[in-house]
């Protein structure tokens, strides 16, 4: 059985002397692939570095919403640069985020909108962050797609099984983490099983959200295995039938390749 961890943050930064440790079990759990995604210019270029001398690794290139009040004057054309150059699966990690409320909301539109752009004059994916901010996200895609072709990612979802089918609707795909694993996430286990299976995809968000039984502890892309069975199970499919159908997901929206 192979898996693909389609969003980790495994920069050199995060992990240190560890990260080769980190994919040797990833790899020997069945995670052959991965999607690095960045945050800021700096992680995104050495997400692309990584891809460069690790097999089955891709990355994406973006500025985190709440990142966005502070990044440095260069760092939008250092990421345009990136995205340019083809080194990158795809553009994000991007979106809005309501509940933090680290940058202004005009200017995560604003960057939001930025992303989109790029992502649609590349033909690339775009990866999206929502938090209590998915009513404003499916509107901002929406009318995007108005526009031209775009195909998004809700990583790490958490919305009703209304968006849900409104996202899936727009084309998108959507993500699913550690948090479908807690006890707690009965409700969201209920969206997961009515999400069509050629359009889910199971994520570790590492270094965060780490699933049942890890919980509390540093998350890693080994671990989304966890995940990946929570789903199964929650959906009456068979562990193998889910990875095969998330890895396929997966390597058709960032590799543009059947598997
Ligand atoms: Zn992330």
């Amino acid at each position: 059985m192979e898996f693909y961890d389609s969003h980790c943050h495994l920069d050199p930064m995060r992990y240190g002397d560890e990260l080769g440790d980190v994919l040797t079990r990833a790899r020997a759990a069945g995670v052959t692939r991965m999607t690095v995604i960045g945050t800021r210019a700096a992680d995104s270029e050495a997400a692309a570095r990584l891809c460069e001398t690790e097999s089955g690794l891709v990355c994406a290139a973006g500025i985190h919403p709440n990142d966005v009040a502070e990044i440095d004057p260069d760092e939008w054309d250092r990421i345009t640069r990136l995205v340019v150059s083809g080194r990158v699966a795809a553009v994000g990690e991007t979106g809005l985020d309501w509940f933090r409320d680290a940058a202004a909301p005009d200017l995560q539109r604003e960057f939001f909108e930025r992303h989109i752009r790029l992502a649609q004059k590349l033909g690339l994916p775009l990866v999206v962050h929502t938090r209590e901010s998915i009513r404003d996200v499916l509107d901002m895609l929406t009318s995007a797609i108005r526009h031209g072709p775009l195909t998004a990612v809700l990583h790490a979802f958490t919305g009703t099984a209304e968006e849900a089918a409104e996202a899936v609707e727009l084309g998108c795909f959507l993500g699913f983490a550690g948090m479908v694993t807690f006890r707690s996430a009965e409700s969201l286990r209920h969206v997961a099983q009515t999400v069509p299976l050629e359009r889910l995809l199971v994520e570790t968000d590492s270094p965060f959200l780490s699933p049942e039984p890890l919980r509390g502890r540093r998350n890693e892309p080994g671990h989304v295995i966890h995940t990946a069975r929570c789903l199964a199970i929650a959906r009456g499919e068979s562990l193998e039938r889910l990875a095969a159908a998330t890895t396929a997901n997966a390597c058709r929206l960032f590799l543009r390749q059947d598997t």
